[in-house]
């Protein structure tokens, strides 16, 4: 009996088992919690493995108390820890940042910070040539040249990269070899990048460029956080003065980041970075083979990599011992994602440097208003390189009145600018037609009934691409064959094109210039990545007259015989009623147009108009940017835009148009009442269909010291939840408001 009662009691009670909650990647507000079983070591950080359900996931050991309550021995273990090490306090403080900010799921920033280690197959071991002295029986130019690079570079070559360094074939290495000159071994695999060295072959660096370059080098030399803009003309060094500071932060034994917008288009900044250092930075970009990524995330964490150029997703690598971000083009749009977690890499660069204590630099020919402010209140150290480097000069640039200078029927170019490009391709220079258009036509109609080919599934019209012989949804992807009778009134041959895009205009320059050399830059090439910097090289080394391009050829290429650039449609983006409409079209002006003349030769911009008043184009001809960043900062100060108040946006959708709307109007009706925080709408949203998905949307507007995620929060925990198709996408700093 006694026994019985006291019993378990007396059994030894288990070992405590303990508790720790693991960010799972998934859309859930808050950390799981996982029993560790007894004998496995986790601390913060920990990657593991664990089960959700009927699924094994990949996890993080998060901070943070666990609930008293919790009985280990109810809750699922994990599975396995992975050996890797563990993601650091200062990563993890910036995910908590990333998703507090943005309001996304923890799990689903984590993410991205977080990869299983995959076992890689064991490299193959290289075979090289050591060189072991004495001198061949005849003795050949050829040979000569490979003795001297030999005796010269004592390191073990392999046989291609001897034969092309000294230029010989290998037969002339293999004649060697039986000569018994040199004799085979074998190498480990060569790192995954070789390491820069900051002092490699560094420019001179004078006048204004030295005194941005020891700004920025002194806040490096300061230690800690320091946010710095390099704002300088495209061509005027700023390039080679963010490289001083890079090279300041290797000498301390620190790694880089180098963010930039389209780092798989530009292959030439890895070429020019390893002329400066040495060797090539790593990559990092949605292009890179899996094995390649594996190589690069696994040397980042070891610190074997030293400098990562990458675009926006290289912003969540977790450094062993990053010490510097540069925020090239910081200004470009191309650094917001817009899903799943939706963030600004720029804004959350500088954020990732005040956690890591460390210097941020964002660089831009053209900031955005929010850096120029932030340089202009003394928040970020503002350095300014208002000329272009050396002999360069900028090019000259000119409106053309469309009003005044039509082009001919059926037409899109003014006879003003097909005279530039016949004297520049009798000067053998190149041309750049810019239209940020792709396809042939933006819409099209039926001569006789006027039926507009609408995408099934999206509010947006078919773009003709004529290539390809098809019309395109460019929001969805949905697509046909151009078809040859209207589906409204089966009338044949009677569909019209209206308006250009960048095929038409090819169409045009071919009738004008049916000798010239000339290329379509899109995104449509055929080919993908690969194709486009093939063709990127072509225009770089003079193999072609005449590009024609959207907005793929205007960032961060350097082509040298190019000395005109004229834009087809300066007014495109600024009809769509953006606050932001202005700011984006000068800076991608100003960017295409910077294109020209990079090396000293005469350039030209024409810039083809109907409003040649715009304050844009009036700063962009008269180069003064000054007195437009001066009006734009007014305006938005008066609106309390931002910077000088905050915006996010929600985006509700649903398959009925009803569902949308009704959600939208009670998370409308759950807003609390805080003073200086105001809802707009619900209203359609720009695109108000897409994918057939029905879309309401509604702006949120705050003064620039109102708590927006406590009022987010609030309003979507007090309103309806969504069910059934309602989905709901929260965009805090939206793009275009
Ligand atoms: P940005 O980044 O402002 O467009 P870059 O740094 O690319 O300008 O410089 C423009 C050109 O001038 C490049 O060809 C670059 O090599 C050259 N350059 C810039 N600074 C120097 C320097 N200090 N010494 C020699 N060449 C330089
Ligand atoms: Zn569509």
């Amino acid at each position: 009996m006694m026994a019985s009662l006291f019993g378990d009691a007396l059994l030894p009670s288990p070992k405590p088992v303990r508790v720790v909650p693991v960010l799972v990647p998934l859309p859930v507000p808050v950390a799981y919690s996982y029993a560790v079983p007894e004998g496995m070591h986790v601390e913060p950080g920990s990657v593991v493995q664990v089960p959700v359900g009927p699924r094994q996931v990949i996890g993080v050991v998060w901070d943070g108390e666990n609930d008293e309550r919790l009985d280990p021995k109810k809750l699922r273990p994990i599975t396995l820890v992975f050996d890797c090490p563990p993601l650091s306090k200062d990563m993890r403080d910036f995910v908590d940042w990333v998703s507090a900010y943005t309001l996304s799921p923890p799990g689903l920033v984590a993410r991205m910070a977080i990869r299983a280690p995959a076992a890689l197959d064991p490299e193959p071991m290289v075979e090289g040539l050591r060189y072991l002295g004495g001198e061949p029986d005849r003795l050949t130019p050829a040979r000569t040249r490979v003795l001297d690079l030999a005796k010269e570079q004592d390191v073990p070559w392999t046989r291609s990269g001897m034969a092309n360094a000294a230029g010989v074939s290998l037969s002339v290495i293999d004649g060697l070899i039986k000569q018994g000159m040199f004799d085979t071994v074998f190498l480990p695999p060569p790192p995954v990048v070789a390491r820069p060295e900051p002092d490699y072959i560094a420019p001179r660096i004078e006048g204004p460029q030295k005194y941005a370059a020891e700004e920025i080098v002194s806040s490096i030399k300061a230690g800690g956080f320091a946010a710095s803009l390099i704002d300088g003309v495209t061509g005027s060094g700023k390039t080679e003065v963010y490289f001083e500071a890079v090279a300041e932060t290797l000498r301390r034994g620190k790694q880089v980041m180098i963010l930039l917008p389209e780092i798989a288009l530009t292959p030439a900044f890895l070429e020019r970075f390893e002329q400066r250092f040495g060797a090539k930075p790593a990559e990092w970009h949605s292009d890179l083979s899996p094995r390649m990524r594996e190589k690069v995330w696994r040397g980042v964490v070891t610190g074997e990599v030293r400098v990562v150029a990458g675009a926006r997703s290289a912003l969540f690598l977790p450094f062993e011992e990053l010490g510097l971000i540069i925020v090239d083009e910081e200004h470009d749009p191309a650094y917001k994602q817009e899903d799943r977690v939706f963030y600004n890499a720029r804004d959350m660069a500088v954020v990732r440097a005040r956690i890591g204590d460390f210097p941020v630099v964002l660089v831009s020919a053209t900031p955005s208003v929010e850096s120029q402010v932030n340089g202009l209140s003394g928040r970020y150290n503002l350095v300014q390189l208002p000329t272009r480097f050396g002999d360069a000069a900028l090019p000259d640039l000119h409106l053309i009145d469309m009003r005044r200078h039509p082009p001919e029927r059926g037409g899109f170019l003014s006879p003003l600018l097909l005279r530039a490009m016949a004297r520049t391709l009798e000067k053998k220079e190149q041309s750049l037609l810019f239209l940020n258009r792709r396809g042939y036509a933006p819409l099209t109609l039926c001569r006789v009934c006027g039926h507009r080919f609408q995408c099934p599934q999206c509010s947006s019209w078919l773009v003709e691409h004529r290539f390809r012989n098809q019309i395109q949804c460019h929001q969805c992807g949905y697509h046909q064959p151009t078809p040859e009778a209207c589906p409204e009134c089966g009338t044949l041959d009677h569909l019209v094109a209206c308006g250009p895009g960048v095929e038409r205009i090819a169409e045009e320059v071919e009738k004008h210039f049916p000798d010239a050399r000339t290329i379509v830059m899109s995104s449509d090439i055929l080919g993908g990545v690969k194709r486009m910097r093939l063709e990127l090289e072509a225009i770089a080394k003079g193999d072609v007259d005449i590009v024609i391009g959207t907005q793929l050829v205007a960032k961060g290429h350097n082509f040298p015989l190019m000395t005109l650039v004229g834009i087809v449609d300066a007014d495109l983006g600024l009809s769509n009623g953006d606050p932001r409409a202005a700011e984006r079209t000068f800076q991608l002006l100003s960017q295409v147009t910077g294109r020209a003349g990079r090396t000293g030769l005469k350039s030209h911009g024409l810039i083809q108009t109907f409003q040649p008043m715009h304050p844009v184009m009036q700063a962009i001809v008269s180069g003064d940017s000054t007195a437009f960043y001066e009006r734009e900062i007014n305006e938005r100060e008066k609106a309390l835009l931002p910077p000088f108040g905050r915006l996010a946006s929600l985006i509700v959708s649903a398959d009925t148009r009803a569902d949308a709307e009704n959600h939208a109007r009670g998370l409308r009706a759950a807003a609390p009442h805080v003073s200086g925080i105001a809802v707009l709408g619900p209203a359609e949203a720009p695109i108000a269909l897409v994918r057939g998905r029905y879309r309401f949307r509604l702006l949120v507007h705050g003064r620039r010291n109102s708590d927006m995620q406590a009022f987010l929060k609030s309003m979507l925990s007090n309103g309806p939840k969504a069910r059934g198709t309602v989905q709901v996408q929260l965009d805090v700093d939206p793009q275009s408001f």
